[in-house]
């Protein structure tokens, strides 16, 4: 069954499974992964975004930054006193919100990315994002007509297979296009989790927006299949912080159907829209 539509069926199955710490701002729910993880929820906004902050013995990475909505680094702060750089997964308003309040920002090196953290993104493209009945609970003093995304700068930018050393605690950057042209998943090689930000989640996964790339997704779907006996389970960046890795088989046997025209799909507001059991595909028209 896909995921229910939001606000229904929250907390999420998914979700629950895990001890739920004390947030500063009830923006945030904040769920322990384990003793050095912590996945971050945006619950009250349909995206239901997730970031994550992982600990190592000398610094922490918080994986993207949300929508900017609370401030995230207080959340940050309150778990850990560790210096934090920023890993962006993409740089989707969703996942760079409040990279604006961070020193310390890395993101693949593919200018559709750095650009996006340059130029942040407009009150006007925000809106979409911001209509009535898409969040609740809004924090005081914020407006949601005012809502849009600062700039921010990348002070690293990453490659494939690039390693990330956070003291006891390795982290590799697996490039994984197609969702957007500098996507990337991030393998934490101790606890084997992939984290997998918009590339994969339960829900209905994007390959028609601008910058997405059908036969980069379709690849790295390929790619992804690859790593599945490096990790066992899967973090990914919206609805609920855990999934099996099996997800990941579904998936690739899922784009191989595509590919041979074996799976039915809608035309639904201009994009291919593929309904499966785990999650949905919305594919471009033409490819
Ligand atoms: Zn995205």
């Amino acid at each position: 069954m896909s995921i229910q539509k939001w606000p229904d069926g929250l907390p999420r199955a998914g979700n629950r499974q895990f001890e739920q710490m004390k947030s500063i701002s009830p923006w945030f729910e904040i769920y322990k992964i384990n003793e050095k993880t912590f996945a971050l929820l945006e619950p009250h906004h349909d995206e239901e975004v997730f970031s994550f902050i992982l600990l190592g013995d000398n610094k922490a990475v918080l994986i993207d930054t949300g929508m900017g909505i609370s401030d995230i680094r207080r959340e940050v702060e309150n778990i850990t006193k560790l210096p934090v750089m920023v890993v962006n997964t993409h740089t989707h308003f969703d996942h760079t919100g409040d990279n604006c309040r961070f020193d310390e920002i890395a993101c693949f090196n593919d200018t559709f990315e750095l650009n996006n953290l340059e130029q942040g993104h407009s009150k006007q493209f925000c809106q979409e994002f911001m209509q009535s009945g898409s969040y609740q609970n809004l924090p005081d003093g914020f407006v949601p007509e005012d809502y849009y995304i600062k700039p921010s700068k990348a002070t690293r930018t990453l490659n494939h297979l690039d390693q990330l050393d956070l003291g006891n605690r390795t982290l590799v950057i697996h490039h994984t296009p197609g969702h957007s042209p500098g996507s990337i998943c991030i393998e934490d090689t101790g606890y084997r989790i992939l984290f997998t930000g918009d590339t994969y989640y339960r829900g209905s996964i994007f390959v028609h927006l601008p910058g997405s790339d059908q036969q980069a997704f379709f690849d790295s779907g390929e790619y992804l299949y690859s790593l599945l006996d490096r990790i066992d389970i899967l973090c990914p960046g919206h609805n609920e912080c855990l999934a099996p890795k099996d997800d990941i088989g579904q998936l690739h046997s899922t784009l191989g159907k595509i590919k041979n025209g074996l799976l039915n799909f809608e035309i639904d507001r201009g994009s291919k829209f593929y309904q499966l059991d785990h999650f949905n595909l919305r594919l471009p028209l033409t490819d």
